[in-house]
């Protein structure tokens, strides 16, 4: 098998690719408004409970129907996942591996048509979306190395007279629950970890991207995946979601999301429900309040680019995306100068146009609660450029900078998820240090410095799972970058690492005496 390497972006400055992704779009949209049922054990089930899903560049155009479980049919996935796994755990972790290769070649081939459906159903941008895709593919094809990998009879001391064997072995039925903001890429890792472990899944998607994860759902099929491994239970978090989270059955949660929902979700799953006999498992990915540190000695233009595309691709909706500058306080005014005329020169729109920097936030409650931070910043911070709603027919809002934010404020301490960056000013390298841990996440962080004694530092003392060096905080890869945060940020489970599929597995030793 060819070693594992990152599925390559799309270059948009080609006109063949323009040509072919355009081609895409127009495919999606004439695909546009169709019924999507649940999928329980490969049968497709339509419910009268249904939910819509909008272009949230425009929003008069419906991306689809969904059709809604209630917590009946979330017990019916349930059942099925339970009855499948009895035969699931069975099959070879190479042949469960080759599913997934499968699946990714297929994901290859249709590799702009989900893009699309991202750019219309996520409001991504084209380059975003393309990365998006990008990762999806290389999450299946990292993770089904993996178990191929941990299949591989594992090295035990050896004692005389004794045979001894480590095997890794499914848990169970996970119940997984992934976000809107990959809605392809960490969807389809969460899901394909699972299962290539030989769990199997009862999936209930974020309801902004239910389409995505549908059509992941053709992928799956059609790359030969047994009916019942994943079952597909669109439906309200708080019905749904939180039924399959507290079922003696489920073995495992594997979440990403806000903290708000995590947290909820590990503290359902700690209280042990009649029946149940083991405790669950929860893997769960949460926010972020991630700073970039600028020293008085950095390349400013580096700084000023790394901030820029950290804060507002895909107008700040990833939990790895830079919401502070920390800037030193002899640089301080330039690099906030090049930053707000590098972010004026940014362009809102729709995310079906080529070109644009920042597509709309998701939905109706992101915008109103970013505007509504936006209101606080005006309070506690001076206002250097955005402010408010951008035009359009859609959830727009500008890419927003407040210069001068005390360390304590709270848009330099609560999570905002969208486009908005705080300033703060920093004595000298150690202080900035001191105010980056200073919230209580723990995601990603950079810092821009070329004083090697101060990076060591940083090394050291900046408590993020994720720390880049003189580069954007954003854009983990898979196999290159393994992605989890400390503290608040959840349970460092590393997707794209070495260690993520253990978190699906437990070990079994058996030793036989000769
Ligand atoms: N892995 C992504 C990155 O490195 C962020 C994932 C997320 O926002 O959930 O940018």
């Amino acid at each position: 098998m060819i070693e594992f390497r990152n599925e390559p972006f799309t270059d948009f400055s080609k006109e063949e690719n323009r040509l072919a992704f355009e081609a895409a779009l127009s495919k999606v949209k004439s695909e546009l408004g169709k019924e999507y049922d649940i999928i329980i054990g490969g049968k497709h089930i339509k419910t009268d409970r249904k939910v819509k899903s909008i272009n949230p560049s425009n929003l008069d155009e419906v991306i689809g129907i969904i059709s809604e479980a209630d917590t009946d049919l979330a017990e019916q996935a349930m059942q099925t996942a339970i009855e499948t796994f009895a035969t699931w755990k069975k099959v070879d972790p190479a042949a469960r591996a080759r599913v997934l290769f499968k699946a990714a070649a297929i994901l290859r081939r249709r590799k702009h048509e989900f893009s699309a459906w991202m750019v219309l159903e996520a409001g991504k941008s084209w380059p975003e979306a393309d990365a998006d895709t990008a990762e999806a593919i290389d999450f299946m094809e990292f993770y089904g190395r993996e178990m191929i990998r941990l299949s591989e009879r594992q090295p035990l001391t050896r004692i005389p007279g004794e045979d001894n064997n480590l095997t890794y072995i499914p848990l169970g039925v996970g119940v997984v629950i992934p976000p809107w903001n990959f809605p392809l890429a960490i969807m389809v890792g969460m899901t394909t970890s699972a299962i290539v472990a030989g769990n199997t899944v009862v999936l209930k998607p974020a309801t902004p991207t239910n389409v995505i994860a549908a059509k992941f759902m053709e992928i799956l099929k059609d790359a030969g995946l047994p009916d019942g491994v994943v079952n597909y239970v669109p439906g309200p978090g708080a019905e749904v979601g939180e039924y399959l989270v507290k079922h003696p059955f489920t073995r495992f949660i594997s979440f990403t999301g806000s903290r708000e929902v995590g947290l909820r979700i590990n503290e359902l799953a700690a209280k042990t429900a009649p029946g149940q006999k083991w405790i669950k498992r929860v893997v769960a990915e949460m926010g972020g309040k991630d700073s970039i540190i600028v020293d008085e000695d950095a390349d400013l233009d580096l700084a000023a680019d790394a901030i820029v595309k950290s804060a507002f691709g895909f107008s700040g909706q990833k939990c790895s995306a830079c919401s502070r500058a920390i800037v030193h306080q002899n640089v301080y005014d330039e690099v906030l100068n090049k930053v707000v005329a590098k972010t004026k020169e940014l362009k809102v729109g729709e995310a079906k146009t080529l070109g644009i920097d920042l597509g709309p936030v998701i939905d109706d409650k992101a915008y109103n609660k970013i505007l509504e931070y936006i209101e606080i910043g005006k309070q506690e911070g001076r206002l250097m450029t955005g402010g408010g709603k951008a035009e359009g027919n859609g959830y727009f809002i500008q890419p927003t900078i407040f210069a001068d934010v005390d360390p304590k404020a709270r848009i330099a301490q609560e999570e905002i998820f969208g486009p908005v960056l705080a300033f703060i000013k920093a004595k000298d390298f150690d202080h900035a240090l001191e105010i980056a841990n200073n919230t209580e996440f723990g995601l990603t962080g950079s810092v821009i410095c070329r004083d090697r004694l101060k990076l060591e530092k940083a090394r050291e003392e900046f408590f993020v799972g994720n720390l880049y060096f003189n580069r954007k905080c954003t854009g983990a890869l898979v196999g290159v970058h393994p992605f989890g945060g400390f503290n608040m940020s959840g349970t460092d489970s590393k997707a794209g690492g070495r260690d993520y599929l253990l978190l699906f597995t437990q070990a079994k030793l058996v030793s036989e005496q000769l």
